[in-house]
């Protein structure tokens, strides 16, 4: 494991030792300001480091400049094609461009570009999708999207930028195919230091989609490739920021807050648990520290086989227990059980405030 360069996007740090960033996109234009700046500000609160928005035309970027008055978390100007918008991006207040410079035209308007990006200190991020593989990059690599090609075609754009010595880049190379992404990124890892951002593109819709991205995304960070991540769904961006921390508290990276262990359930099981695993997700998601809540479906052995959960719940006919590190702290109605658990995450969240 190599460690990245690191850049700045607004207040975030992307690369070297940081914290790997969580990103979404907004599903409005910056047009509809206060629609996009309640959503990216929600966005923000969920979770998400950092949230890029489509800049389709002139008038997105210059609403932008308000956009940018509304909301704090950093953003990124997605543009395609045309260098003018990212100059107004810029101009506006962007704190990051994803653009990529070889499909900007003429090689004044890269300087244009890149002039105004050295002078903001705003980062380039190249976005390679395999289903946009240019002509000739197709034909060199067997005629379809293979992971050399994305390779290629990202180290292209990469020379321009730093022809013009512009370094502050981010890469990425995103598939849906699982399996590709995961061996551009590896090869990208073997060949440069800057920072790269993962993705499964077009991953589908929320079960699929998280699979996917938790199999791509998560393979890579295992393996300590990767600075910032974002999942792609068909659903609403709040639940990509969800399933992106879950990935990451998943692979050991990050936690946040709460997360909830909870049986398969067997024929001992004698009470509703899945109701009530997810009614302890839902309750648990206002704590702050991060500690594993355990909900088991019998008295017998959950308490035993939850022991590394912090807290829990055991469910019983009728009397259920509530347990800490194993230790069983009370025995409760079933009716009252996770009222009980609560009770305990409160009084232990309010321990050293
Ligand atoms: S905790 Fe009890 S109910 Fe849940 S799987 Fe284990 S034995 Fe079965």
């Amino acid at each position: 494991m190599s460690i990245t360069r690191q850049v700045r996007v607004g207040s975030v740090l992307i690369g070297g030792n940081a914290p790997i960033a969580i990103q979404t996109m907004s599903t409005f234009s910056p047009v509809d300001t206060d629609y996009a700046a309640s959503q990216i500000n929600a966005l923000h609160k969920a979770g998400a480091d950092i949230v890029r928005v489509a800049v389709p035309d002139k008038k997105a970027a210059e609403a932008l400049r308000d956009l940018r008055k509304l909301v704090t978390v950093p953003m990124v100007a997605d543009i395609h094609f045309d260098y003018r918008l990212a100059l107004t991006a810029m101009e506006s207040g962007i704190d990051a461009l994803r653009i990529n410079p070889g499909n900007i035209g003429k090689r004044e308007n890269v300087v244009k570009v890149v002039t105004m990006a050295k002078e903001k200190h705003i980062p380039i991020r190249i976005g390679i999708n395999a289903g946009s593989l240019p002509e000739h990059i197709l034909n060199e690599y067997g005629g379809h999207p293979t992971a050399e090609g994305m390779v290629a075609g990202a180290l292209e754009h990469v020379k321009i930028l730093e022809e013009e010595g512009f370094y502050d880049i981010v890469i990425s190379v995103k598939s849906t195919d699982v399996p590709m992404m995961v061996k551009a990124n590896r090869m990208l890892h073997e060949k440069v230091k800057y920072p790269l951002h993962l993705g499964v593109t077009e991953a589908g819709t929320l079960y699929r989609g998280t699979i996917k991205s938790s199999v791509g995304i998560g393979a890579l960070l295992l393996d300590g490739i990767g600075d910032t991540i974002r999942v792609s769904l068909t659903d609403d961006p709040i639940k990509e920021v969800k399933a992106a921390k879950e990935i990451l508290s998943s692979v050991g990276l990050q936690q946040y807050g709460p997360v909830l262990i909870s049986c398969p359930t067997c024929g001992r099981t004698q009470v509703k648990l899945i109701d009530m695993a997810e009614e302890v997700e839902r309750r648990i998601e206002k704590f702050k520290k991060p500690i594993k809540v355990a909900v088991m479906g019998c008295a017998v052995n959950g308490p035993g086989e939850a022991r590394e959960a912090d807290f829990g719940i055991a469910g019983g006919k009728g009397t259920g227990l509530v347990f800490r590190k194993g230790k069983v702290l009370r025995s409760v109605p079933e009716a009252e059980l996770i009222d009980a658990l609560m009770e305990e995450i409160e009084k232990y969240e309010k321990e050293g405030e």
